[in-house]
């Protein structure tokens, strides 16, 4: 048995088979060929031979030309490798005769070199080895399709081990085929570990050299309460684990007590709580765990989740189906944040140094505007069938916001010329989430109806944290006091001038920071669907009275340390379930439960 240590992302615990997902490992489909398709086969076959041979050649002239003679050797021994009759003759033979496709036959090819080479005991033809790998590598990655989606890639529910998981990858998982999910990068707030979350698929993050730690088909344990993962577990462990994961499953289904009841504290102030969604089919499950609508809806992963860019109509009826679900509740969409780790095929995006400070949301979206009106419209016009309010993700300063809301302008002049039916009065925010906007929120806060911190952002970026760092995941922490001094400078601004503020970051899903961001003044809290249960439990199990003092005592301690144990200290002790459950008691007759 091997136990890794890593990151918790998704509570729960999953126990299955392993699958290992390497994205870059060539995809070889196995295909059987008519005779008509023998000679197109063929030559795609030699087509692909040709130009890997060209690509080398170029590859040789450039590292001569810079490293020196020495170093170009090595592409000579795979040119050679690449004209060598051993490979090409047999591929063509199970072309012609076996009748299968180039790929299978050309990797059922070097399979056959590969095992002659393991044979022989020889340093020299060790070496060889790595060369033939290379060029194989090479040949099949332009012949294959390099389709790294896990669903389509996964043969039967397992759990996935793997270095990274895009957000565009992770949003194509399906809770039934994912059982766990492991990667040896990324950070708890992550976007790949907000989608394990949303989909209630228990994961741990930046687990170090977890890929090499397993075999395919090998048992493992994800322990996403603990962020433990054990490859093959002995007996022992795995009968512990089984038991620990029913009561885990009981301990979430008594927490749904609190789906139908307020979130409301003990001395009876209710406070706005919504689920955050990813994929519209999330709604139904924000609903059935109390969200009261959807404070965010992360509207790239239309994008991401697909192969293509919805049209004006498409993402009108997806928004517009949602807000008939959510109302009376209300729908909040946050425009595109594509970029930084979210690159689409549809955006253009080139590779960055520095996605997160790049060419990512607003940015983006103001750079393309025909896009964006399209958005704009769209979100419009569900606007007219329930309570939908827009938001603009990444806003850096004022310039930026006035630019956002004249494209919307221009959408709403659009509609209005064609006629189409929308809300007039349909509320536009903005989400708090870089510091210079935190910094200059009063200004803000004139030129919008309310405003969404998005602490997940705000952090790394306050802090100098990549969010998605497995390395420096140590110091990315919303308990700093100048992340909360921040938030709290937010939060007063907005209210001057009479906005309500609300936290969409994961900060929103933690018990205790809950309590005091409410301390502090925040006016509702969006977070993912399963952790609304827990989060109404820990707003019911304090008055605001005790909120605010708690706030209070730690604005004014100095580390993340000294807060974090005060936090702890304190709210454990008001947040015992008791007090919640006893409320729950006491509830009126009528309520649901
Ligand atoms: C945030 O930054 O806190 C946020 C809610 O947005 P995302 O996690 O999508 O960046
Ligand atoms: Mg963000």
């Amino acid at each position: 048995m091997k136990v890794l240590k890593g990151i918790q992302a998704s509570n729960g615990i999953a126990i299955g088979p392993v699958y290992l997902h390497d994205p870059e490992e060539p995809w070889v489909d196995y295909r059987r060929i008519g005779e008509d398709e023998v000679d197109g086969e063929v030559r795609r076959f030699l087509d692909t031979l040709a130009s890997v041979a060209e690509d080398l050649k170029a590859t040789r002239v450039r590292v001569e030309e810079n490293l020196g003679p020495d170093h170009a050797q090595i592409f000579d021994a795979h040119l050679m490798i690449l004209g060598d009759a051993a490979l090409r003759e047999p591929t063509l033979a199970s072309i012609r005769k076996d009748r299968v496709n180039v790929e299978y036959a050309f990797w059922l090819t070097l399979q056959k070199v590969r095992r002659q080479f393991d044979a022989i005991q020889d340093d020299y033809f060790r070496a060889r080895r790595a060369d033939i790998l290379d060029v194989e590598r090479r040949v099949l990655s332009r012949l294959c399709r390099r389709d790294d989606s896990l669903p389509e890639r996964m043969t039967a529910p397992a759990i996935v081990i793997a270095h990274e998981l895009t957000p565009s990858n992770a949003a194509r998982m399906k809770r039934d085929s994912v059982l766990g999910m492991v990667t040896e990068a990324g950070a708890a707030t992550s976007h790949a570990s907000i989608i394990a979350r949303g989909l209630e698929i228990p994961a741990v993050v930046g687990v170090d050299a977890a890929l090499a730690s397993a075999e395919p088909g090998d048992t493992a344990i994800v322990d996403g309460n603990r962020g433990l993962v054990c490859i093959r577990p002995d007996p022992d462990t795995l009968s512990r684990y089984r038991a620990e994961a029913r009561r885990f499953t009981e301990l979430q289904k008594g927490l749904l007590r609190f789906t139908d009841v307020p979130a409301e504290t003990l001395d009876g102030v209710r406070v706005c709580l919504q689920g955050n969604i990813e994929l519209p089919e999330e709604g139904r499950s924000a609903l059935a765990y109390g969200a009261e609508g959807i404070g965010l809806f992360r509207t790239e992963y239309l994008y991401l989740a697909g192969s293509s860019l919805p049209g004006e109509d498409e993402q009108a009826a997806a928004y517009t189906r949602l807000a008939e679900q959510m109302a009376p509740h209300p729908l909040v969409v946050r425009t595109l944040d594509l970029g930084g780790d979210k690159l689409a095929h549809a955006s253009h995006a080139t590779e960055e140094t520095n996605p997160f400070l790049g060419w990512r949301a607003i940015r983006h979206s103001l750079a393309n505007r025909d896009l964006f009106r399209i958005q704009l419209r769209a979100i419009l016009r569900s606007s007219a069938s329930g309570n939908v309010k827009l938001m603009f993700p990444m806003i850096s300063g004022v310039e930026e916001l006035l630019e956002a809301k004249s494209v919307l302008s221009e959408a709403r002049a659009e509609l209005k010329r064609s006629g189409v039916p929308f809300d007039e009065d349909c509320d536009v925010g903005a989400v708090i989430e870089v510091p210079s906007a935190a910094v200059v929120a009063d200004q803000l806060a004139r030129e919008v109806n309310f405003f969404s911190i998005g602490t997940n952002d705000l952090v790394q970026y306050t802090l100098a944290v990549d969010r998605g760092n497995e390395r420096v995941a140590y110091l990315y922490d919303p308990y700093h006091p100048a992340v909360l001094r921040l938030i709290k400078s937010v939060v007063d601004a907005g209210h001057r001038h009479d906005i309500p503020v609300t936290v969409c970051g994961e900060m929103a899903a933690d018990p205790h920071s809950c309590v005091l961001l409410m301390g502090m003044g925040v006016d509702g809290f969006s977070a993912g669907p399963r952790m609304v249960p827990e989060i109404k439990q820990a707003i019911r199990s304090v008055t605001m009275e005790e909120a605010r003092a708690v706030a209070e005592e730690a604005l004014a301690l100095p580390t993340r340390g000294a807060i974090r144990d005060y936090l702890h200290g304190a709210l454990t002790r008001m947040q015992a379930p008791s007090r919640a459950l006893d409320e729950l008691e006491e509830e009126p007759a009528g309520v649901e439960r």
